[in-house]
This record gives C-alpha cells, structure tokens and sequence, in this order.
C-alpha cells in the first residue's frame, strides 16, 4: 500500500465522473439539463461521430458570469443549492455541481458564454493533474455553448466501453426525446455529423400534446386515451396507449416525475398493473405518464445519475397511479365503481 494521500483534482474528477459519465448520452443529459435549468427556450445539439469524436451544446439561457466560470468547472460548485433545506425541495434538475467538473476530466471541454447582462463572451477550459482553467475571451451571442470533445481520451478503460457510433447516437436521441417531452415550450434541434436529424419546435404550454406527437408519433396520440387528475397534492397527466398500439409499434414507454425523466420501479409497476386490470394481462403497454408531487415528498438525490427517486409515501403514490390510469383505461361504471383511492 502507499501512504495516504490526497487525490490530485483530475483523478478525482475522474473517479466521480465514473458514476455520472457513462456514454455520450450521459453527457448529452447533463448538459441539456443545464440548458434548461439556466432557462433556456432553444436548445441545438451537434453531434459528431455518435459522440465519440464531439458533442457540442449551444442554448440562449442565462449564461455564465465571467468571474464565475472557474467555478462552474470545478467540483462541489453550484448555484442551485445552498444549504440543507434547498436539498430536501429540489426544484431544479441539477443540485450536485458535479457534472461539468466530471465530464472535463475525461474529454476536452471548453465552455464558452454571456450572460445577458454582460458585454463579452469568455471561455473557460481546463488542464493538468491540477484541472487549471484558462479563461480567455471569445464571441458568443448570449447564452453558452459547451464543447464536448474526444470523450474519455485519457480514460482507455471507459472508452473500451463505447458501443459502435450508431448505437451510441441511438441513445442521445432517446435522452433527447425524453427531455423534449418533458419541455414542451423549449425547441430542441439535434445534428449528427453535420446533417439535421431531428427539430422539435416550441409548443405552447396547453398544447403538451403537440410536442407528444412530434416525439413518438400523430398515430400515439390519436390512438391514446388522455387522463389529468389531482389527488393530495399529486397530480397525474398521462396519454395511455390503448390495446392496439402497443410498443412493438413504437418504442413508448415515458414517464416523469416533476418533469424529470424516470425509468422507476415503483411507476412503471403500477402502470403495467392498471393495464392488467383493464385489459387483463398486457405486455407492452405505451404510455407518457407526468406526475407532480410536492417536492418535500420525494427524493431525488438517491443515484448520481438521478435515475431514480424515492417517494415518502410510495404507497400512496402507487395506488393513485393504478387507480387514476385504470380508470381511465376502463371506467368505472356504476356497478363496479370503486370509490375514491384508499
Ligand atoms: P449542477 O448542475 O449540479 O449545478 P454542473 O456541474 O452541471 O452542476 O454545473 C455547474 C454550474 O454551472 C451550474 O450550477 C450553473 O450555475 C452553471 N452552468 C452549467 N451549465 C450552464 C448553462 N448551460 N447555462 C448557464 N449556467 C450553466
Ligand atoms: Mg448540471
């Protein structure tokens, strides 16, 4: 064993970024986050290569101080929490300032940005053991653009791990998909190798709808019944495939917590059991599924990757799932009406 000592910065960030940067795609997630925590209404993503050779962000959000670049590199450095209290209500869809510090340590980012308020753009990138950042000055309109290239150069054992370009890019555009449902009223184009892949234009906001149809399809939302309810706090807004269109069709199965997208147990469990009991048994059921919760009720810093979330009262939670997406699916008629949730 060696004596104990301290990591130097790179090696740290590396080791975090094991858990956050698992492929182009996470990165993709990461920094679409961010565009739309800063407020972002336009969000282009340039891909090259399926993310292996360059991932690049540009969005016209609330940018970056100059003074403050350093800070959005390194470790441990947010503006969206500051104490205790802020964790246990998270609002926004990033809170550990990790992301930025994780990804530079296994590519070579450069973040270039301008704040509204200020009269210059600036771009920071960082070096060395040390992760050292340089900020010289660029032009940029305002917003950011965050260049993400040659992911996990100095990191062989991760980059073993990258799947042929094709596959990789299949998983930005599921992250980008995701996102896009999710904010409707935000426009989000994506290039690939130059070539324009795939434009989401801004939707209103009652018009969520809309937004369903450009990602997975006019025929889904023609085809799907809409249910919105409110129960205790929690509300449920969920387009619900019925019999016919089932996944084979078309790859549909979304849901959301406070906008942040979801692959839980706990919802994809009672949505496939609100199918069983209308339909009987049904195996791939398609559905978008938006849950509210009240943010003190739930959980969010369980994964790094904010895969998952935990619910305080998970039963509750289930139940109203499986009893609002049921009915809907199969409504109650006089004769077996249930009643309210238990
Ligand atoms: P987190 O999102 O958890 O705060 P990040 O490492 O992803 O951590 O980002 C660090 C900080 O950099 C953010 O808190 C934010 O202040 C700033 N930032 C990152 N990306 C953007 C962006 N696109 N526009 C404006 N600010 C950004
Ligand atoms: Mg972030």
């Amino acid at each position: 064993m060696l004596p104990i000592q301290l990591l130097p910065p790179r090696l740290a960030n590396q080791i975090a970024a094991g858990e956050v940067v698992e492929r182009p795609a996470s990165v993709v997630k990461e920094l679409l986050e961010n565009s739309l925590d800063a407020g972002a209404t336009r969000i282009e993503l340039d891909i090259e290569r399926g993310g292996h050779k360059r991932i690049r962000l540009r969005d016209n959000g609330c940018g970056i101080e100059k003074n403050e670049l350093e800070l959005a590199l390194s470790r441990h450095a947010t503006s969206k929490i500051a104490t205790l209290n802020d964790l246990e209500r998270i609002l926004s869809l990033g809170f550990r300032g990790e992301a930025l510090a994780s990804i530079s340590s296994v590519s070579r980012l450069t973040l270039t940005s301008k704040p509204g308020a200020q009269r210059e753009a600036w771009q920071a990138s960082c070096e060395g053991r040390d992760m050292t950042v340089t900020v010289t000055p660029a032009a940029h309109p305002d917003g950011s653009t965050i260049d993400v290239a040659d992911l996990f150069y100095n990191t062989p054992a991760r980059r073993k791990f990258l799947r042929a370009e094709k596959t990789e890019f299949q998983h930005i555009e599921e992250v980008i998909k995701r996102v896009a449902l999710s904010h409707p009223q935000v426009s989000f184009s994506l290039k690939h190798n130059g070539k324009s892949v795939r434009r989401y234009t801004a939707v209103a906001a009652d018009k969520h709808h809309q937004r369903i149809a450009q990602v997975v399809g006019q025929k889904f939302i023609d085809n799907a019944t809409h249910v919105a309810l409110d129960y205790q706090g929690m509300a449920i807004e969920a387009w619900l495939g019925n019999e016919n269109v089932t996944r084979s069709s078309n790859d549909c199965q979304y849901s959301f917590v406070n906008n942040r997208a979801m692959r839980d147990k706990l919802i994809m469990h009672a949505i496939r059991q609100a199918y069983e009991s209308a339909y009987g048994y049904h195996e791939q059921p398609s559905f978008v599924v938006y849950l509210t919760v009240d943010p003190a009720q739930v959980d969010v810093n369980v994964h790094p990757a904010k895969h998952e979330v935990r619910f305080q009262q998970s039963r509750l939670v289930h139940d109203f799932i499986v009893k609002t997406v049921s009915d809907a699916l199969a409504p109650p008629t006089a004769n077996n009406a249930e009643g309210a949730v238990q």
